[in-house]
C-alpha cells in the first residue's frame, strides 16, 4: 500500500530498499516510482506484506457492513488468500442480517454451507435463518428448531417468538404436541426484548386466556404497546415521510390504531424466504395468509382460520391482527357454507379456534 508519504507498512523483506540504493544515485533514492511492469512481475507485491491481522479486521468491517451477500461473496472468489481469511469464525460472526438474507431462488448446497459456516462461528441471526429453512422448508425440524433454540440461548427476539409459535401450533408434530404455556413463556421474554409480533401475540393471549390466566386491560396494555413501537419503527425508518402513494396502490398500508396510516414494517428476511420457496416451489399444505410471515403448515388444519369467512389461515393471532388490519378487513366476509366446512374439517371447535378480530 502506498500514500503520498510513502510505504504505509514496513516490508519484512530488504528488496525494496536494495533496489532504491542501486538506482537512486545517492542523492534521491525514494523518488524513484516503482513501474507497473514491477508490479506485474511478482517482485513486489504489497498486498502480501499486509499482515493477516489487518486484513481480517478489513473483512470483519466488510461482513458486518456488506447490504447483500453478493457483496462479501465476490470477496471470496477474489483470490486464495481472501477465501482463507473471510472464512474464519471472526469474520463470520460478525455477518450481518443483509449479508445472510440468501434469496430462495439462489439456494444451494453451497449456500446452506455458508450459513452453516456463519451458524457454527456463533452469528445468531446465522443460526435463526438456517433454522428457519431447515425447520420449514428442508423438513429437518429436529435440527431446525435446535438452530433456532440456540439462536434464542443468544436472547434472539425473532428465534424466541419463533419458537413461541411451533409451541403454540404444535408444528412438527400432533395437534397434543402443543403446549400453549411454553409458547406463552417464549412470546414474554420475546415480548421483554421489544419484538413486536410477540408483545401482539401475548396481548391476545391475556385477552383471550389463552395459555395464560385471562388478564383483559393487561393484554390491552401489551397491544398499545405493540402498536406505538410498530408505528415508531415505522417513523424511524421512514423519516419525514409517512405514506407514500405507491404504498397505498401496492395494498402495503397499516392502518395503526393511532389514527396514522403507515408504510409495513418489511418482514424478517427468513420470513421472506419461506415466502418466495413456497411462491416457487409450491406446498401441499397451506400457508399463513399474512404476506409477511410466509410460514407454512406441517400438518393438515394446523392454522386457525378467519371464523366470518373461512378463506384465510393464520399460524398466530399477530399474524391475523396485522393481516387484519392491513388487507383481510376489507375483504371479509361472511359465507355460510365455509363454517359447514370447517365443522367437517374437525379443527374449527368453539373459541380455541376462534380467532378474536382486534379492529
Ligand atoms: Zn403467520
Ligand atoms: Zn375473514
Amino acid at each position: 500500500m502506498r500514500t503520498r508519504a510513502g510505504l504505509v507498512y514496513p516490508r519484512d523483506d530488504n528488496r525494496v530498499e536494495k533496489r532504491r540504493r542501486d538506482g537512486g544515485g545517492g542523492g534521491k533514492p525514494a523518488a524513484k516510482k516503482l513501474k507497473p511492469a514491477e508490479y506485474d512481475g511478482g517482485n513486489i507485491d504489497f498486498f502480501d506484506s499486509l499482515h493477516d491481522d489487518l486484513v481480517v479486521t478489513i473483512l470483519c468491517k466488510l461482513s458486518s457492513s456488506a447490504s447483500c451477500p453478493a457483496d462479501f461473496v465476490n470477496v471470496l472468489s477474489t483470490c486464495k488468500r481472501f477465501n482463507g481469511l473471510a472464512l474464519r469464525s471472526m469474520v463470520l460472526s460478525k455477518a450481518s442480517t443483509k449479508m445472510l438474507s440468501i434469496k430462495a431462488k439462489s439456494w444451494s448446497e453451497s449456500a446452506h454451507q455458508f450459513l452453516k459456516f456463519c451458524a457454527d462461528a456463533g452469528n445468531i441471526e446465522a443460526c435463526y435463518i438456517l433454522g428457519m429453512i431447515r425447520f420449514y422448508c428442508l423438513e429437518n425440524r429436529g435440527s431446525g428448531a435446535s438452530l433456532m433454540a440456540k439462536a434464542a440461548i443468544g436472547s434472539h427476539a425473532p428465534a424466541l417468538y419463533s419458537l413461541a409459535v411451533i409451541q403454540f401450533n404444535g408444528s412438527g408434530g400432533q395437534k397434543c404436541d402443543k403446549d400453549l404455556r411454553a409458547g406463552v413463556a417464549l412470546c414474554a421474554r420475546a415480548a421483554f426484548l421489544g419484538h413486536i409480533d410477540a408483545l401482539r401475540e401475548l396481548g391476545h393471549c391475556l385477552q383471550d386466556g389463552y395459555g395464560v390466566k385471562k388478564n383483559f386491560s393487561e393484554g390491552r396494555r401489551f397491544l398499545v404497546q405493540a402498536n406505538a413501537r410498530e408505528l415508531a419503527y415505522v417513523l424511524a425508518s421512514n423519516p419525514g415521510d409517512l405514506l407514500h402513494q405507491d404504498h397505498v396502490t401496492a395494498g402495503r398500508v397499516l392502518y395503526t390504531d393511532f389514527g396514522c396510516n403507515v408504510p409495513v414494517p418489511e418482514a424478517h428476511p427468513a420470513n421472506r424466504f419461506l415466502t418466495e420457496w413456497f411462491e416457487v416451489r409450491g406446498s401441499s399444505l397451506r400457508q399463513c395468509s399474512h404476506m409477511g410471515c410466509g410460514r407454512p403448515e406441517t400438518r393438515k388444519h394446523e392454522f386457525r382460520r378467519c371464523s366470518v369467512c373461512g378463506g384465510v389461515n393464520y399460524c398466530s393471532r399477530a399474524c391475523q391482527a396485522l393481516d387484519w388490519k392491513m388487507r383481510h378487513k376489507a375483504e371479509c366476509v361472511a359465507v355460510e357454507r365455509w363454517l359447514v366446512d370447517d365443522n367437517a374439517g374437525g379443527e374449527f371447535n368453539g373459541n380455541e379456534d376462534l380467532i378474536v378480530v382486534d379492529s
